[in-house]
């Protein structure tokens, strides 16, 4: 199901080796289909129109949204549509605008930096505490969240990444929750490097917040989800306008219950459609056998000879072994010679495609590396092929800068 014949725009660019899916993944053929099929036979407005194909596009859309939640185990009323996990993280940072403090990690993507930057907290005035990450293991220091966590007020916010976008490196979220809730804190995880690659099952409320995206998930782009343990409808709207209100005059409002009120305006219908087929798609193939045919990947790429070149990897113990707590997804390295960026822009003109700089990370990567990095990301349908694709590029442009 993961095939690569199942992706379009790898069989359209037969020529290209495509290891960059964890900045975006390729869309599944069934997918578009599902949003084709939205456009060419139902397209209307969901919620709004009695008509036969409107009621097909509000079956459709609720199939999405029960779907995603089912990918996290939850309820269906548990889970509004965003942009994408940017979008949610802004959101949620704006509901914890007043708690005492926020704690996040080091390896945190700047869409769980900025916005907390945003509201004026920062590391130097103490509203913002960051936890240290552990450069032998790769995992946030635990240690260190704990004496974090007491020193805060209750009801704070623990905010963390659940796998590193720049080491492929699972974190003890569980164990930092429940280490969040005995010092009175709630807990939000951002899972858009996880879904894609592991079961969540948050259906025993471990946390209080989640978000990912549909497009690290072989969905479309513009699309995201997400999650609160919270009633929807205690939660300030974060945007205003037409469909997410019961009622309106010119004195007052009263919005609609649940997710309802904060999906407001034309949804992007095809883009909730196809993240729910993406959603049933994992399902359906299961995290077994992802994780499988990405270990299977990731030795590809070790019979091609990758780790007989020049490079020292960003991964725990800097090897890129299929360690116990790294989702095989996710490696980054600095080329023993030359600058990442020069191998970035050499590999640009043959037609292997990673991701180099400091992966949206700076902070993290400043403190792994003063060079930036290069990432290679894999995913199921990347073939042998593809790895020998990328160990000759790769070898043959860090031969130029020697
Ligand atoms: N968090 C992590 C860990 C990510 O890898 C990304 C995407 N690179 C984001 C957040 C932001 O996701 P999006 O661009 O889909 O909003």
């Amino acid at each position: 199901m993961f095939d690569k014949q199942y992706f379009p725009t790898l069989s359209n660019n037969p020529e290209v080796a495509y290891f960059d899916s964890a900045a975006t993944s390729q869309t599944h053929q069934y997918v578009l289909d599902a949003m084709h099929k939205y456009y060419i036979s139902h397209r209307s407005s969901p919620a709004r129109g009695e008509y036969p194909f409107a009621e097909q596009t509000d079956i459709a859309s609720a199939q999405a949204r029960y779907a995603v939640s089912q990918l996290i185990n939850v309820e269906a009323d548990q889970v509004v549509f965003t942009s994408g996990t940017t979008q949610g993280l802004n959101w949620i940072a704006e509901w914890h605008r007043n708690a005492p403090t926020v704690i996040i990690t080091e390896a945190e993507h700047h869409a769980n930096i900025v916005p907390w930057l945003q509201q004026g907290r920062t590391k130097q005035n103490g509203r913002l505490r960051v936890i240290p990450m552990d450069p032998y293991t790769g995992e946030v220091d635990l240690v260190e969240a704990e004496d974090i966590m007491a020193e805060c007020e209750p009801r704070s916010l623990v905010s963390i990444i659940g796998t590193s976008n720049v080491t492929g490196i699972r974190q003890p979220w569980e164990q930092l929750a429940k280490m969040a809730h005995y010092h009175n804190h709630s807990v939000c995880v951002d899972f858009c490097q996880t879904v894609a690659h592991e079961q969540i099952d948050l259906s025993e409320n471990q946390i209080e917040w989640a978000v990912f995206s549909a497009h690290k998930m072989y969905g479309p782009t513009g699309i995201g989800a997400l999650y609160s343990a919270f009633d929807f409808t205690e939660l300030k709207a974060m945007l205003y306008g037409g469909g997410a209100v019961e009622h309106v005059t010119f004195n007052d409002v009263a919005f609609m219950k649940g997710v309802h009120k904060h999906e407001p305006g034309t949804p992007n219908t095809a883009g909730i459609i196809g993240f729910g087929v993406a959603a049933d798609l994992i399902q359906y193939e299961g995290y077994e056998k992802i994780k499988y045919q990405e270990n299977s990947v990731c030795q590809q790429l070790y019979d091609s000879g990758i780790l007989d070149l020049p490079l020292d990897w960003i991964t725990p113990y800097r090897e890129p072994a299929q360690h116990w707590n790294h989702v095989p997804a996710i490696y980054s390295f600095v080329p023993q010679q030359g600058h990442p960026s020069d191998v970035a822009a050499l590999l640009a003109h043959t037609n292997t495609a990673v991701r180099t700089g400091k992966l949206c990370a700076h902070p993290y990567v400043d403190s792994l590396s003063n060079r930036g990095v290069v990432r290679i990301s894999i995913a199921p349908y990347n073939t042998q092929e593809d790895c020998d694709t990328l160990v000759s590029d790769l070898s043959r442009v860090l031969s130029m800068l020697e």
